[in-house]
């Protein structure tokens, strides 16, 4: 811990005054285990991604096969069969339209490749003024430049990289939630926005259904289906970032399969690879790749572990190994469970909301909580659940049994009972090692 103290950076963290951490020495299954020999039940799937947990045999089967073969190699000019057979598999899983697929190095880089192949489609058509992206609030795409200019501009990072971060055009948060009824005048501000600059739009890019990492917010997907097709009658392309949705995370295998709608260019990540290695890939249809490469031009986008053949060999392990089980009954079951062990936690004072989709059940807090003690508070109960900001979510691994769920949504409800309401100073348990005052709040995830 003190050499980690010394020079590792953590994400969103400060190293002035850095925030508790918990060394990791074993992961197996649904367990993480800590160095002091405590396990805990991990209810973040290592954000979004370890859908299958850890160590699974089918996983490191197939990374150590490519690893006996060769581990990585450059992409240009080279190719082989990890890549081909993923991108095979990829483009056999997403909707008959998406034809092409660039692999990319993880979620953020995905993004950066999906907005360079708008622009440079519309650079091929003779429209380059198109260079703008429409976007709505409360977004999350990822942390580089390009990815950044499309986040929240109030929760993400656009006031500390003003001039950095390009400017795009934003309309409301989508409206209304999943389940209630989306009327045609949810669509009025998109529709002037269109009016005004539809013609220097490239395209629009949103997660559909679920907005995560910016405020993990189900909406209708009616919502979905008029925005695109609003967009379409403007001539913008669309980008959908299924890099946290995808791979059955919501119920169905990408989320946009709830609104029966399909993006000329597709993002995905996290659980591409099973939690196992960092990949990202963009897919895109014919149309936009021949627009891209008209009069001769390449696609200007080539990292240097471009298609590493490990990621690509686990990725296709793990993508298959969902599709020969019964995800879409695991998935159901697990909302399930996550709705009736999670539904207590809607009676407790500070509690502003309680909603689960598919995989993923969240705790919307009134106001700020103290994260500190929130989550030592979570891990004193044996589980790995990280807070962000008001919400305290959870999106565990497929493989968890009814036990580890109610493990997981029992420290949810209890841990909130004891931390979301400010009790007097008297009252507060102080856990060791885990300071007590206030903290500014970790902005993201
Ligand atoms: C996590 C995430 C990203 C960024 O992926 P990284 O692999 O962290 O770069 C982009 N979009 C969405 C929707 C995400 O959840």
């Amino acid at each position: 811990m003190a050499r980690d103290r010394r020079h590792v950076w953590h994400p969103y963290a400060s190293v002035v005054d850095p925030t508790p951490l918990w060394p990791v020495v074993d992961a197996h299954g649904t367990r993480l285990v800590l160095a002091d020999g405590r396990e805990l039940v991990d209810g973040m799937s290592s954000w979004w991604a370890a859908i299958h947990g850890y160590r699974h045999p089918v996983l490191d089967r197939a990374l150590h096969e490519q690893v006996d073969r060769f581990s990585h190699v450059m992409f240009g000019g080279l190719t082989h069969e990890p890549a081909v057979a993923l991108a095979e598999l990829l483009v056999d899983i997403t909707p008959p339209e998406l034809t092409r697929v660039f692999f990319a190095d993880s979620g953020s880089v995905a993004v950066e490749v999906a907005v360079k192949l708008a622009l440079q489609h519309w650079q091929g058509r003779g429209q380059p003024e198109r260079q703008h992206l429409l976007t709505v609030r409360g977004g999350y795409h990822g942390d580089t430049a390009g990815a950044m200019s499309v986040c929240d501009p109030v929760n993400g990072m656009h006031g500390l990289f003003r001039d950095y971060v390009a400017k795009q055009v934003f309309v409301g948060r989508p409206r209304p939630a999943f389940d209630e009824p989306f009327l045609d005048s949810d669509m009025d501000e998109v529709r002037e926005v269109l009016r005004m600059s539809g013609d220097r739009l490239a395209a629009v890019i949103v997660e559909p259904v679920l907005q995560g990492t910016g405020g993990m917010r189900a909406y209708a997907p009616g919502y979905l289906r008029a925005l695109v097709e609003l967009c379409r009658s403007y001539g913008l392309l669309v980008i959908f970032d299924e890099i946290a949705t995808g791979f059955g995370r919501t119920g169905t295998l990408f989320a946009m399969e709830h609104a029966g709608v399909v993006p000329d260019i597709l993002c995905v990540g996290k659980a591409l690879t099973g939690g196992y290695l960092t990949l990202g890939a963009t897919l895109c249809t014919d149309a936009v790749a021949a627009a891209v490469c008209a009069d001769g031009a390449a696609f200007m986008h080539g990292p240097t572990f471009m298609a590493n053949p490990l990621a690509c060999a686990v990725a296709r392990a793990s993508t298959s190994l969902l599709l020969a089980g019964p995800w879409q009954e695991t998935v159901a079951h697990l909302g399930e469970l996550l709705r009736a062990g999670l539904e207590p936690a809607r009676e407790l004072p500070g509690v502003a909301d309680v909603r689960v989709l598919g995989g993923v059940g969240v705790i919307e807090l009134a106001d700020q909580p103290d994260a500190r003690r929130l989550q030592a508070a979570l891990v004193d109960r044996g589980v790995w659940v990280r807070p962000f900001g008001r919400l305290v979510y959870t999106m565990p691994p497929y493989i968890s049994s009814d036990e580890d769920l109610a493990a997981v949504t029992d420290a949810m409800v209890e841990a909130v009972g004891e931390v979301a309401v400010h009790r007097p100073p008297h009252d507060q348990r102080r856990t060791s090692g885990v300071s007590a005052h206030p903290r500014p709040p970790e902005v993201r995830r």
